[in-house]
């Protein structure tokens, strides 16, 4: 048998678009559980193509109702449209985003704006806020690159980098930390540049023939906001770990008592 999928979209004007989605082929005679119903591969590709044409839809609809001008009524002539990545849950996709003149209804004498742009201020950080979420609840569950595996093992995405995840989460603490401090929060060294500890751990196995002991070494990042300090240390061989680290903290500018944003990988190395 064929599956074919459509999705009918009907916009707020009454108008009506069609899109074909996938089809799938089962065969009789390859019956068996391992083709039965939809399988990971067909929902991500379903899953993409549905999301294409949803944001394709909603983005065109969008940038109607935004090129009316709001004093006469009449579209707005489109300046350039160099369009946007945007990176979601299931899949990247390449939307409009259309710079649009003034319009002809403003008085002449008046000096007129340049293009403006009608999604200023949105589509923030190429990614949608729940893709940003996701990513921020794995990569602190997960190590990065554990975090990027799965997103790319069950979803649809784009290729996912654990930088990518390193980076939106660090982003998001930052977020968090400012909102804190506009609360009024318990830092009390807020003038003080705000430092960023990365660690990463790993057990490294001996060879049998060179050496005989196994090796747990702790590798990070201290990055203020200008500057970044890379520092590795083999556990058992330092004499004390810790005042390494502290040492690597005061080398950054830090003053012993402000608070410093810790991300690791969860190694219990
Ligand atoms: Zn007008």
């Amino acid at each position: 048998m064929d599956v074919s999928v459509f999705v009918e979209t009907t916009f707020d004007d009454g108008g009506t678009r069609r899109h074909n989605i996938v089809r799938l082929r089962r065969a009789p005679g390859e019956f068996g559980s391992e083709n039965l119903g939809l399988l990971l591969d067909d929902a991500k590709t379903l899953l993409k193509r549905l999301q294409e044409a949803i944001v394709h839809d909603q983005v065109g609809e969008a940038v109607e109702a935004r090129r009316k001008c709001n004093d006469c009524g009449k579209r707005r002539a489109i300046h350039d449209d160099r369009g946007r990545i945007l990176d979601t849950l299931y899949g990247r996709i390449r939307v409009k985003s259309p710079r649009v003149r003034c319009c002809s209804c403003q008085s002449a004498g008046i000096a007129r704006p340049g293009p403006q742009s009608l999604f200023a201020g949105l589509l923030l950080d190429r990614a949608t806020p729940e893709l940003r979420c996701l990513q921020t609840e794995l990569g602190s569950r997960h190590s990065f690159r554990e975090a990027a595996r799965l997103f790319e093992m069950f979803l649809p995405c784009s290729a996912q980098l654990n930088t990518t995840v390193r980076n939106r989460l660090g982003r998001i603490a930052d977020d968090l930390s400012s909102e804190e401090e506009g609360q009024g929060g318990t830092d009390t060294n807020a003038a003080s540049s705000p430092l960023t500890v990365f660690l990463d751990g790993a057990h490294i196995r001996c060879r049998p023939e060179y050496q005989k002991r196994h090796l747990d070494v702790v590798v990070g990042k201290v990055e203020s906001r200008n500057t970044s300090r890379r520092f590795g240390l083999v556990q058992k061989a330092a004499a004390s770990p810790a005042r390494q680290l502290r040492n690597d903290l005061f080398a950054q500018g830090w003053d012993g008592q402000s608070s410093v944003t810790v991300i690791s990988d969860g190694e219990p190395a």
